[in-house]
């Protein structure tokens, strides 16, 4: 193996805030970038329109990340409304359990997309996955931690002998931290380009769980009450501030 530089990302990307807020810094920091998709039948499958949009503004309006930014991947993950009953895939009302976690859990999910994208990576020859999993100010989802990301870190690059890194620009910053994040990445990119990240992210991408388009808020489209639209409003509001 040549050194620890790693030159190449896949970054599991919806669509959403935090993944784009990835996508942005991977695109940064690496020199060639792939993005990665699951469709599992999700509630907010409007997400998945709203990712290509954000793929098509990105390379638009950055010019010097459009040269890095590589294939788009879509993997099909129906088999997981099979194992599983929630209200992402189901048409449930949510719901806190009685194991503490909200009813939007999907048991292991995210270890599922972590073992998919480290194949689709060693077939690509990319060596870094990039995820926005955040142990902050999330529902306190188990396989979004921290510790769990370096046991899969572990893991996968035994099992695929080969060296991979997870990693978690997200991990331990807030909402608004994310959107500083963002605006941080876009000014770096050009002078200017700070609020125009910041203006594609409310304007393109897509956090809420009940897939709401219609009504647009200083923060982007969304019901305004879902536990994702929430957390998106109170961290606008408090960067803002
Ligand atoms: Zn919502």
């Amino acid at each position: 193996m040549r050194g620890a530089i790693h030159r190449n990302a896949l970054v599991l990307f919806s669509g959403g805030q935090d993944s784009t807020t990835c996508l942005a810094h991977a695109l940064a920091q690496y020199a060639h970038v792939e993005t990665l998709a699951f469709d599992y039948r999700q509630r907010h499958v409007v997400e998945l329109t709203a990712r290509m949009e954000v793929l098509a503004q990105i390379r638009a309006t950055f010019a010097q990340w459009a040269g890095k930014l590589g294939e788009d991947h879509l993997l099909d993950l129906g088999v997981l409304g099979q194992v599983s009953e929630t209200s992402l895939t189901r048409d449930m009302a949510f719901q806190m359990e009685q194991s503490g976690l909200p009813n939007t859990f999907v048991p292991g999910r995210n270890l599922l997309f972590l073992t998919l994208a480290a194949s689709l990576a060693y077939r690509r020859n990319l060596d870094v996955i990039v995820t926005g999993v955040c142990e902050t100010d999330f529902s306190g989802y188990p396989d979004c931690r921290d510790d769990t990301m370096k046991a899969m870190q572990i893991a996968l690059s035994l099992g695929m002998d080969r060296r991979l890194l997870i990693e978690t620009p997200l991990m331990w910053i807030d909402k608004a931290q994310t959107w500083q994040l963002a605006h941080d990445l876009g000014e770096r990119a050009w002078v200017g380009g700070g609020d125009k990240l910041v203006d594609l992210i409310v304007q393109h991408t897509h956090t809420c769980y009940l897939g709401n388009r219609e009504h647009r808020h200083a923060w982007g489209f969304g019901c305004g009450t879902c536990p994702a639209c929430d957390l998106r409003a109170k961290g606008w509001l408090r960067w803002k501030r």
